[in-house]
């Protein structure tokens, strides 16, 4: 408030001041002269005109400036809320990995861009059992495990998601045929050792691991039929086995 009167005043004191100046030197100019109460009305009229209209615009000003700035806050704490959102929508609630959607979508636009990788689909095995046996809440816990123990077998920017209840896929970033063995292997062993007891006995935890690397211009299905196909084969060997091939190879 005070700096609005402030401003006012100096735009007031302006006013006169050129009205003053306009006094002394158009009005001789044009033959005329100023004296008396003119004076005081040179004075008065710019100063009672000017201070109140300006003080005014310099209020309307300060609001416009405050509401402008509000409303910028409020639009980024609604851009961060949208953010959250589409974060929290793109994954999956139980494990926070991606959901399928948003996983093949991942896939999908890696494939666009060409990028090499490896993609592995990871099932527990005989997971059912565990649900008949124990009860779907202890399902529930055993798959967090499982998940955890994804996580920790997988490299850091390499990408997971739960593709369907008991199933996994993992885009192992640039990863070349060696290289998604081992972070498939380091996967499978990972998940065996998670020491699983959620009442007296402990449950043992195992998952089999189909791989197949992502040659170029190879399509998402294409990858996943691969990726499946070598998964079923570690099913038929008996489970808690990963296999990794090249996706020609993997026909
Ligand atoms: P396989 O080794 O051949 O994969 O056997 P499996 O029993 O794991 O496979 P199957 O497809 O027969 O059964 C999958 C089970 O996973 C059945 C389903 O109830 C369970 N399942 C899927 N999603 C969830 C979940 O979110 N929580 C729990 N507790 N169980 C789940
Ligand atoms: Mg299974
Ligand atoms: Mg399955």
């Amino acid at each position: 408030m005070k700096s609005i009167f402030l401003r006012a005043t100096l735009v007031a004191g302006l006013a006169v001041a050129g009205s003053l100046l306009v006094a002394v030197t158009v009005v001789p100019l044009l033959g005329g002269r100023v004296d008396g109460n003119a004076w005081l009305m040179l004075i008065l009229c710019p100063l009672l005109t000017a201070l109140p209209t300006s003080a005014y615009t310099f209020w309307q000003g300060d609001r416009l400036k405050l509401a402008h700035r509000e409303l910028a806050r409020t639009h980024a704490q609604l851009a961060a809320a949208h953010r959250r959102l589409a974060e929290k929508a793109s994954r999956d609630d139980m494990t926070g990995m991606l959901n399928r959607e948003n996983f093949f979508a991942m896939l999908d636009s890696s494939r666009r861009k060409t990028d090499r990788g490896a993609l592995l689909i990871i099932d527990a095995d005989h997971f059912k059992k565990i649900n008949d046996s124990f009860g779907h809440l202890t399902g529930d816990a055993a798959l967090l495990e499982i998940a955890a123990a994804i996580s920790r077998g997988v490299r850091s920017g390499d990408v997971l998601g739960r593709i369907g209840g008991e199933e996994f896929g993992a885009f192992l970033v640039g990863a070349t045929e060696a290289e998604a063995s081992v972070v498939a292997e380091r996967i499978r062993r990972e998940v065996e050792k998670v020491c699983f007891q959620p009442a007296s006995a402990p449950i043992p935890l195992t998952v089999s691991i189909g791989g197949t690397i992502c040659e170029l211009g190879a399509t998402v299905s294409e990858l996943m039929r691969a990726a499946d196909r070598r998964l079923y084969e570690a099913k038929n060997r008996g489970r808690n086995l990963a296999i990794v091939t090249e996706l020609l190879s993997a026909a």
